[in-house]
């Protein structure tokens, strides 16, 4: 934040807004391009613009060769201040009892700050373990069936054929006794295959770590030339606003007055733009959880549409004024 402020306190920002702003020519564009292209990428400048069998020069490329097009765009960028609180995410496992004593769990009496944490930003935490009765039998460890030997009865029923009197004559006499399999219970248990018999299965919970909120610097970047580095634009803007000169204004509402006459063009994509970034800075505004923290600035954008001898295409964007200006390359 120290560090945030500090930068932004050293940008060197037009104030007089009724100065139109000077944008940056396409030649030095280009040669900006050029320098950077050839100290990260020379390798792939030499087949684009090499010829083969003779010394690679960087005179070869020129813009007037390569540049087919330009469009002169816009970009809106300010900062808000986010208050970060930890995540709600919530997951949970439901597991085999002798499972749990494998798993790591965490315990926390309070607030952990974030930059002192080593681990996972979500962690299984040890005062969510709970029992989950087992559906399949119902919180007993096994299942009950009938005993296979006695056929439930409990009893072994033998029938014997005695001997009665002085005649011995044949009588049939039944006798029984508890089965030796289930006890005389008339029930055989097995263990239950769902809980292994454990009677429950566990449930615990992976929640976030509860790291103290903190505020943090966010940057918001709205660009009419809708490329796919405004992300990366963004976060550039962030860490090198020092070296790229805008129009700094009081308010939006100036802004969106200012901005056609600071500019010296217009098409309908920079007032678009400039709506939604207007929306979007009332929004915050608006939430308690964020507040703006800087002016609303504008800076010109050009968009140059190349192709290399080779005909490959590639775009370049710059944003700034013809001072200080950065540069984005998709080649
Ligand atoms: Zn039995
Ligand atoms: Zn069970």
């Amino acid at each position: 934040m120290l560090v945030y402020n500090f930068l932004l306190n050293k940008i060197l920002l037009i104030i007089m807004t009724d100065v139109q702003i000077k944008t940056p020519n396409l030649d030095d564009i280009f040669e900006k391009w050029k320098n950077s292209a050839s100290r990260k990428n020379k390798k792939k400048l030499e087949k684009e613009y090499g010829t083969k069998g003779a010394v690679f020069s960087l005179n070869v490329i020129s813009a007037a060769e390569s540049v087919k097009d330009s469009l002169k765009e816009a970009a809106i960028y300010f900062t808000i201040r986010k208050t970060v609180a930890p995540s709600k995410d919530k997951d949970e496992n439901l597991v085999l009892a002798p499972r749990l004593g494998k798993e790591t769990f965490y315990l926390f009496k309070g607030n952990v700050i974030k930059d002192n944490w080593k681990g996972k930003e979500s962690v299984p935490m040890f005062d969510s373990i709970s029992a989950v009765s087992c559906k399949n039998c119902r919180g007993k460890g096994y299942t009950e069936e009938k005993c296979g030997t006695c056929k439930g009865s409990g009893k072994i029923q033998e029938n014997w054929t005695i001997l009665v009197g002085e005649e011995q004559d044949k009588q049939k006499k039944s006798f029984s006794y508890p089965c030796g399999t289930c006890y005389g219970t008339g029930k055989s248990q097995t263990r239950c295959k769902e809980c292994g018999g454990h009677q429950n299965m566990y449930k615990y919970e992976i929640l976030p770590v509860p790291f103290k909120s903190v505020v943090i610097g966010v940057p918001v970047l709205h660009s009419s030339a809708q490329t796919k580095y405004e992300k990366e634009i963004e976060k550039d803007l962030h860490d090198l606003i020092e070296n790229v000169e805008g129009i700094r204004f009081s308010d939006f509402k100036t802004l969106e007055n200012k901005a056609e006459a600071s500019l010296g063009y217009w098409n309908k994509n920079i007032k678009k733009t400039i709506g939604n970034a207007k929306s979007d800075y009332q929004k915050y505004d608006k939430d308690k959880d964020t507040k703006i923290n800087s002016q609303p600035h504008l800076f010109p954008m050009i968009q140059l549409f190349c192709e290399t001898k080779r005909g490959s295409k590639f775009e370049i964007y710059s944003i700034g004024n013809a001072q200080k200006f950065i540069i984005y390359s998709s080649f």
